[in-house]
C-alpha cells in the first residue's frame, strides 16, 4: 500500500521500556515513549522503530493528533509494506475466522483492531452490509486502499464506515468522508437485519453505539438462551434486547428489558416482532422498561429467576477505576435483591480499565455480603471473531452466579 510516505522516511527512537513492550508484542507508541524522531510526521504515514543500537524494531502508523503515537504494524525485520503485504495481512485475518460462523449467524467481526494486526480498526459484518470503524485517524488517508483491499476480497454488497467520535473532525480535515458515509454499494435509510445463532435483529449501522450491535456479547447470549427455560428474565442495560430474544427462544416465561434509552426499548420491540416466526418468542411475555437500572433496582418489588447487568464501560479514564469497581459492586448487590431462590445472576463489564480479576471479586464479594448460598457456574472473556492479545484490549467480562437460597 502506497501512503504519505516522503522521502526521508520518518524514523523514531524509542525509550528503553517501550522498546522492550514492543519487542514482547505490544502494539502501543505513547508520545512520551518517543525519545527523537528525525522530523514531524503526517497522519497515516509509516513510522519505522529503532532500538537503543539502531535496529530495526518495527514499523507502525504515525498519528501526530493522538497521545498513542505509533500503532504498530510489523515487528521483527524490515518488510515492505506493499500492496501485496496488505492483502497477505488481510487474508490472514479472514482465514482466522474460518468455521466460526454458518448461515444462522451473519453478524460478526471480521477485524478487530490491534488484537488481529489492525491497530484502531474494526471491521464488522452484518449480513452483505460491512461496517469500517475508525479509533485513530491515521487510517483517513489510506481509506481509499482499505477499501480496495476490503471490496475485492469480500466483495460486499453495501460499506459503510463508521469513525470514533473523537477523530470525527480530524478524520474530516484529512478527507472528505464523514461518520455514516456509504463507501460502496447502494445508499441505506434506518436499519438493517441480520442473523446470529438463528435468530432475526435489526442494527443502526449508520448511526448506533459501536458498529451498531453488541456483537461481541454473542457468546454469553447463546447461554443465556441455554439457561432461561421456565424463568422469568430481567435484562437490565437491555439496549436492543439482545439477551431477552434469546431467553424468549429458550423458553423464559416472561422477559423484561430495562435501559435509559426509549430508542433501545423500541429496536428491543422490532427485534421480537422480528423473531415472530419462532412460537416460543411469540407465547413470552415481553415487557419494556424506561428508567435507570440503579434506581429501578433499588425501589421495584419484583423477583427476577434470571438476570443479566450489563451496564455501559464505567470507567472511561485510569482514574476512574476505583469509583467504577465500586459501582459494579453495588449493581450486583441490586441485582442480587431482585433475583428469587434459585436464581441465576449474569454480570458483565466491558470497562479496559477494571481487571477481571477486580470485576470478579466485586461481584464474589456482594453475594458473599448478601448471606445467600450461591455456587459459581463460570467466567467468561471474549468470543472467538472478537481477540484480545494484550491487556488493554481486554475489556469485556462475565461471572455466571447461581443461588441457591
Ligand atoms: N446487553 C446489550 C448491550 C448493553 S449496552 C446487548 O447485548 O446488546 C448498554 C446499555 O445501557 C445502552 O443501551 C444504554 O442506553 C443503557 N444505559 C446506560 N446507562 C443506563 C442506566 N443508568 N440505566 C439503564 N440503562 C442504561
Amino acid at each position: 500500500m502506497k501512503g504519505a510516505e516522503s522521502t526521508p522516511r520518518l524514523k523514531a527512537r524509542l525509550t528503553a521500556s517501550a522498546e522492550a513492550a514492543v519487542r514482547s508484542g505490544h502494539p502501543w507508541v505513547f508520545a512520551k515513549s518517543i525519545r527523537e524522531q528525525n522530523r514531524l510526521g503526517q497522519p497515516g504515514e509509516l513510522a519505522v522503530l529503532y532500538d537503543r543500537k539502531d535496529r530495526f524494531l518495527a514499523v507502525g502508523l504515525y498519528d501526530p493528533e493522538s497521545p498513542i503515537r505509533v500503532r504498530v504494524l510489523e515487528k521483527g525485520k524490515p518488510q515492505a509494506l506493499d500492496d501485496a503485504w496488505w492483502r497477505a495481512r488481510f487474508e490472514s485475518t479472514i482465514k482466522r475466522r474460518e468455521g466460526l460462523f454458518d448461515t444462522q449467524t451473519t453478524g460478526f467481526r471480521w477485524l478487530n483492531g490491534e488484537s488481529d494486526g489492525w491497530p484502531g480498526l474494526v471491521l464488522d459484518n452484518y449480513d452483505t452490509n460491512l461496517v469500517l470503524k475508525l479509533y485513530t485517524a491515521a487510517w483517513a488517508p489510506r481509506l481509499g486502499e482499505i477499501i480496495q483491499v476490503i471490496t475485492e476480497r469480500l466483495e460486499p454488497g453495501r460499506l459503510i464506515l463508521r469513525l470514533s467520535r473523537n477523530i470525527q473532525s480530524e478524520v474530516s480535515r484529512l478527507s472528505d468522508v464523514h461518520d455514516g458515509a456509504v463507501l460502496a454499494g447502494p445508499p441505506l435509510e434506518g436499519s438493517v437485519t441480520f442473523r446470529e445463532s438463528g435468530l432475526w435483529f435489526e442494527a443502526d449501522i449508520l448511526r448506533g453505539q459501536k458498529t451498531g450491535f453488541f456483537l461481541d456479547q454473542r457468546e454469553n447470549r447463546r447461554k443465556v438462551g441455554g439457561l432461561a427455560s421456565g424463568r422469568r428474565l430481567l435484562n437490565a442495560f437491555s439496549f436492543s434486547g439482545g439477551f431477552s430474544v434469546y431467553a424468549a427462544r429458550g423458553g423464559a416465561v416472561a422477559v423484561t428489558d430495562l435501559d435509559i434509552s426509549a430508542h433501545a426499548l423500541e429496536s428491543a420491540r422490532r427485534n421480537f416482532n422480528l423473531n415472530a416466526a419462532e412460537r416460543a418468542v411469540v407465547s413470552c411475555n415481553h415487557e419494556t422498561v424506561k428508567a435507570d437500572a440503579f434506581e429501578w433496582l433499588d425501589s421495584s418489588p419484583a423477583k427476577f429467576d434470571l438476570i443479566v447487568l450489563d451496564p455501559p464501560s464505567m470507567a472511561r479514564r485510569e482514574t476512574q477505576r476505583s469509583r467504577a469497581i465500586a459501582a459494579y459492586a453495588r449493581l450486583a448487590r441490586l441485582g442480587i435483591q431482585r433475583l428469587s431462590a434459585g436464581g441465576i445472576l449474569v454480570a458483565s463489564s466491558c470497562s479496559a480499565h477494571v481487571t477481571a480479576d477486580e470485576f470478579f471479586r466485586a461481584t464474589r464479594t456482594a453475594a458473599v455480603k448478601s448471606r445467600r448460598r450461591f455456587k459459581e457456574l463460570e467466567t467468561t472473556r471474549h468470543a472467538p471473531d472478537h481477540p484480545a492479545t494484550f491487556e488493554a484490549a481486554q475489556y469485556l467480562k462475565t461471572i455466571y452466579l447461581s443461588f441457591s437460597s
